[in-house]
């Protein structure tokens, strides 16, 4: 199960220590391992600037130096900018060099480029903290236009401020780029999972953070791209050094820096055994997951985008389970597309050759937005995300729906629908996909006409009035990681909380447990699809509940295959009833060791 941060108690007096210690000084900070196995290379300091900028004093004889770094600052980025309009090759769009020049007006405008520069001198505050209060101010102004193109402006603006904070701390302790990605380690307070997802084109050795919570889409990107990540670890950011070596070990989430030669041989020694491990593994690659007495076992996979299929198809997974589809719309200005969507969504059902592929309709909102857009209210996880979202914006909800129904033509696709909890919501879905249908018919383009429709059980109201949607919907698959944030009210992204994230609550175990039961007594197809369906810890539990669909990362399928093909089904199911019928967590645990042995 999910390892949790350790206790927080007398961390400030260990902070101070480190922060006191010389440069070297060997030190290990706890967090929440999200991502197995164990890494070993460089710190690399990564900033989402605009997240981070503290605000200091500046003392009255530095203040004309901090005015010279904020000007120096702002002639970096022009130069940055005009250099970049200059390179632009004739081929490139012309929307690029008029974002450039925009860009460019945007710096040279007075609220950007002179009055941080007066803040400076008045207030005596540093640089970077002058420029967010302008930037804010700026903000405050844009969202009150009318006119929604020239509001959206306001993300050229934040993007301006962020080239300024980044040219900033450029002439500070600037991180560099690792002399080898292989070997580097990145060491950020916070990262998006728009920021995960780009450092998929990267290959860092591992990943730490300051904050996030075990199962939040930062953490689960992280997983997928199956390097050791700790999250949760609150005073990284602060207490690394860029190049300092470290070791990651993401199963006991555990940050070691600087450590000694002693230290690095045992890790290294741990590190080759687990190699050893997972090599062993991928002999059972192509074995069919059947249990001891006979019960065959789909092993799905979750993707986020398509390249992430040939991992898939690597693993030897019996389909897609699970296609976040909004992470398309991540890292851009634009939104993508009917036909962008569709080649994307093409690609993995031909890829996926004959196999089921669930591409979730756009889970949007909370912790993922698309550029520049409200993260969702003032409670983000509990306001306009996934379905609410979409059938708030219909137009954006059919374009995704007809580029998934062209795209059912080439293989064997089906939708699933997040976040649901009301009937009228699942009705209002069918109303839009019957006039998206209409009008794909209309134009005679070809699309499976027998293409199902599922929905996620992630809220605790759809797992408690669960005839609603099997009346209506072909399958279920249910979404453990919001189920759980849902039902113990902890926001699944936010650290402080992550120590009451349990899989094992009693509630969240019936609420599983009668999904399941219910959905296989109704023969309505069931799956689950949250990180608990990759936690191997968990996988004879979720048999003895009657599950017999998994979807997970594609590095977990052969761990999970290892637990399936040593379970007798009559063996775990008593014990899996036992686990339900106690509230008593010790006793709870000792089951499942039973079970796990
Ligand atoms: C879940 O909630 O368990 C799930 C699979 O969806 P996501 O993690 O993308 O919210
Ligand atoms: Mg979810």
């Amino acid at each position: 199960m999910t390892r949790l941060p350790k206790a927080e108690a007398g961390n400030e007096a260990l902070v101070s220590a480190i922060v006191a210690a010389p440069a070297g000084a060997s030190f290990t900070l706890h967090g929440a391992g999200v991502s197995g196995g164990i890494a070993i290379g460089y710190a690399h300091l990564v900033s989402t600037a605009r997240l981070e900028v503290a605000r200091y004093e500046i003392a009255a004889a530095d203040v004309e130096e901090e005015v010279r770094r904020f000007n120096n600052a702002v002639a970096e980025v022009r130069g940055e900018l005009a250099g970049l309009a200059a390179a632009m090759p004739p081929s490139a769009p012309a929307e690029m060099s008029a974002f450039l020049n925009l860009h460019l007006m945007i710096l040279d405008d007075a609220h950007l480029s002179q009055l941080p520069c007066t803040a400076i001198r008045t207030r005596r505050c540093n640089a970077e903290w002058a420029l967010m209060q302008q930037m804010d101010l700026l903000v405050q102004q844009f969202d009150e236009i009318q006119d929604p193109y020239l509001r959206e402006r306001k993300q050229d603006v934040v993007q301006v401020v962020e080239r300024l904070l980044k040219a900033m701390m450029g002439t500070g302790h600037a991180p560099k780029t690792p002399a080898s990605e292989e070997t580097a380690i990145v060491v950020a307070h916070d990262l998006s999972p728009a920021d995960m997802i780009l450092f998929k084109q990267h290959h860092f050795a591992g990943f730490v953070t300051d904050v996030g919570g075990v199962t939040s889409h930062s953490a689960i990107v992280a997983r997928s791209l199956t390097i050791p990540a700790i999250v949760g670890l609150h005073h990284a950011r602060d207490l690394v050094r860029e190049g300092e070596l470290l070791i990651v070990d993401g199963r006991e989430g555990v940050l070691i820096v600087n450590p000694d030669r002693r230290v690095l041989a045992e890790y290294e020694m741990r590190s080759r055994r687990m190699e050893a491990e997972r090599r062993k593994l991928k002999r059972l690659r192509s074995m069919r997951a059947t249990t001891l007495d006979g019960a065959p076992i789909d092993l799905q996979v979750n993707i986020e985008l398509p390249q992430d299929v040939e991992e898939a198809r690597d693993a030897g997974a019996t389909g897609v389970g699970l296609f976040r589809s909004e992470y398309l719309f991540l890292n851009r200005d634009d939104l993508p597309g009917e036909d962008e969507q569709f080649e994307a969504y093409r690609k993995v059902a031909q890829m996926m050759d004959g196999l089921p592929v669930t591409i979730r309709t756009l889970d949007l909102g909370a912790d993922k937005s698309v550029n520049g857009a409200d993260r969702g209210g003032p409670n983000p996880a509990l306001g306009l995300r996934a379905i609410r979202f979409c059938l708030a914006e219909p137009q954006m909800f059919m374009t995704q729906l007809r580029a998934i129904l062209r795209a059912s033509h080439y293989g064997r696709v089906r939708v699933l629908i997040p976040m649901l909890a009301h009937a009228h919501e699942i009705e209002q879905t069918f109303a839009i996909l019957a006039h998206t249908k209409a009008t794909l018919d209309q134009l005679g383009v070809p699309y499976d006409r027998e293409i199902t429709i599922g929905g996620m059980i992630e809220i605790p109201a759809a797992a408690l009035s669960l005839g609603v949607f099997m009346r209506r919907l072909d399958f279920l698959s249910i979404g453990t990681n919001d189920l759980i944030q849902y039902t113990l009210a902890i926001d699944r992204t936010d650290d402080t909380v992550a120590h009451l994230y349990d899989p094992l609550h009693p509630a969240v175990l019936h609420l599983i447990a009668n999904t399941i039961r219910k959905a296989n007594k109704a023969k309505v197809p069931v799956a689950v699809c949250g990180e608990m369906a990759g936690d191997t810890a968990a996988t004879r539990l979720l048999l003895g509940f009657g599950l017999r669909q998994f979807s997970m990362h594609p590095a977990q399928v052969l761990a999970i295959k290892e637990q399936v093909l040593r379970t007798r089904i009559t063996e775990v199911e008593p014990v899996a009833r036992r686990i339900l019928r106690t509230d008593d967590p010790d006793r709870c645990l000792a089951l499942l060791q039973k079970l796990n042995a």
